[in-house]
């Protein structure tokens, strides 16, 4: 096992990862921006660094920095998270060259799954449906490519993220027009501008799988999650397991995703995410990293994720096969607690967090960074908390989730807490018969929200 992980990242995660080292034993070494003083990962870590400015650009995304940080505090492992460099394959490279272990998948396996044109056809290769579209990316013709899907198709970027690049195109006229513009957005938001077409599907509902691989061959499937409440492509509540699969979808949907982990050569945690209608199932992209949803595979299977991730870095074999690891012992949720006003458009709340008041009792948890008195700052993602259910059953985690929220109070800034309660109440949602587009189908934005693409 390792002595001491440097955490390469902020916020909840960062808190989520130092409280997982303290029990494994390990030291911890935060690094923190100039804004991030304040927060709670700087005072809970055993040593802290800041490694520059605010903007992300300028200190967590800056792999010099880090890799400093971890030279003069001796750690000999580092620990990404989510977003930043977590799915940089040239800074798991870097890692590895000055002899600190990278905890997350092998750089190799990185850059086949990272791209994800290439993913795709990693996946077709492997033998897993994939959602039709352009063989890699647009190159030529791309007004018969397109056609030859058959509109409406959607424009993705190789890069991507976070939802964004992303265009619907419904008729051939708009095209053209649309290819530049998401080529534009996608050079700005990753530096790179390569674009490929899908089908887009018209009532989806986003399904993924957590992996586990310890790169000697073993390799596991969770149960599935279900992160299809969403707007504008972004997650807002997760669920396991599912509403919507039955066990032989789920079944084949976790040996899909062993197939493709292990034809890629993929080793520790991961994700393998799919579209899913109509009984049929579409790999879109894997995500190289622990997710910001763990949590609810975490309470649904009875597992550490994040120990088992430092645990699989540090070389130990899976301690369990297929049958612990797709063992369904209730339902989750996930409700992701922003620093937004739901009432504005979801217009970013950064601010001073006067009173806080945490849900708590049986089958609730909380993972955030935040604390009374603390200042969000405007510079980074809006997330403040996730409050995580776990019930024996979906109705009981409903009833569960509603009243962890109705517990919990943030003063001083808006937050999402009010409009999860929202979502849980509705009678479709409750039902668990909805897809991508149900926020807006709904009625549960407000006139000023722009429609989603
Ligand atoms: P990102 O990496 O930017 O989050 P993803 O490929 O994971 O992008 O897709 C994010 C979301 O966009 C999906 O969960 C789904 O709601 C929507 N989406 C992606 N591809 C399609 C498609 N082909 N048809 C319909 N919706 C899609």
């Amino acid at each position: 096992m390792f002595k001491k992980i440097l955490i390469a990242n902020r916020s909840e995660i960062a808190v989520r990862a130092i409280r997982a080292c303290r029990e494994l034993g390990v030291k911890t070494v935060a690094v923190y921006s100039e804004a991030d003083r304040e927060s709670r990962h700087v005072a809970l870590a055993d040593q802290a660094v800041c490694i520059g400015p605010a903007p992300a650009k300028l200190s967590y995304l800056d792999a010099e920095a880090v890799l400093s940080a971890a030279k003069i505090t001796g750690a000999d492992a580092v620990h990404p998270g989510y977003g930043f460099l977590s799915e940089n394959a040239d800074f798991a490279e870097a890692c590895r060259s000055r002899g600190l272990v990278f905890i997350g998948p092998p750089p190799e396996a990185s850059r086949k799954l990272g791209y994800k044109s290439s993913a795709k056809a990693v996946a077709l290769e492997a033998k897993v449906p994939v959602v039709p579209g352009t063989k890699g990316l647009v190159a030529g013709d791309a007004a018969r490519e397109a056609a030859a899907i058959g509109y409406p198709v959607l424009i993705k970027a190789a890069a991507g993220g976070g939802g964004k690049g992303m265009r619907v195109v419904r008729q051939a006229g708009e095209l053209a027009a649309q290819l530049a513009t998401a080529a534009n957005e996608a050079k700005a938001a990753f530096g790179d501008g390569a674009v490929y077409l899908e089908k887009l599907l018209d009532r989806p509902r986003h399904v993924e799988i957590q992996i586990a691989a310890d790169g000697r061959g073993g390799a596991v499937a969770f149960p599935e999650r279900d992160c299809t409440v969403q707007r504008r492509h972004q997650k807002l509540v997760e669920e396991s397991p599912s509403p919507a699969l039955t066990p032989e979808i789920r079944r084949r949907m976790q040996e899909a995703a062993v197939r493709l982990v292990k034809a890629a050569g993929y080793a520790n945690v991961g994700t393998v995410e799919f579209l899913f209608q109509d009984g049929q199932f579409y790999f879109i992209e894997v995500n190289a990293r622990l997710q910001v949803e763990h949590p609810v595979t975490e309470a649904v299977a009875g597992v550490d994720l994040m120990e088992l991730m430092i645990r699989l870095a540090a070389g130990e074999p899976l301690p369990f096969g297929q049958e612990r690891a797709g063992e369904i012992r209730g339902h989750s949720f996930e409700h992701r607690i922003n620093a937004e006003d739901p009432d504005n458009g979801f217009a970013p709340c950064p601010g001073r967090i006067e009173t806080l008041e945490l849900p708590g009792g049986a089958g609730v948890r909380v993972d955030t960074h935040a604390y009374a008195g603390y200042t969000v700052p405007s510079y980074y993602d809006s997330l403040i908390a996730k409050v995580i259910t776990f019930a024996p059953d979906r109705p009981s985690a409903i009833r569960r989730s509603l009243r962890a929220l109705g517990e919990l109070q943030v003063g001083g800034i808006k937050t999402t807490a009010a409009f999860h309660a929202k979502v849980l109440s509705h009678p479709v949602f409750q039902k668990g018969d909805f897809d991508t587009h149900f926020i807006e189908t709904h009625g549960l934005l407000d006139s000023k929200e722009p429609q989603n693409a």
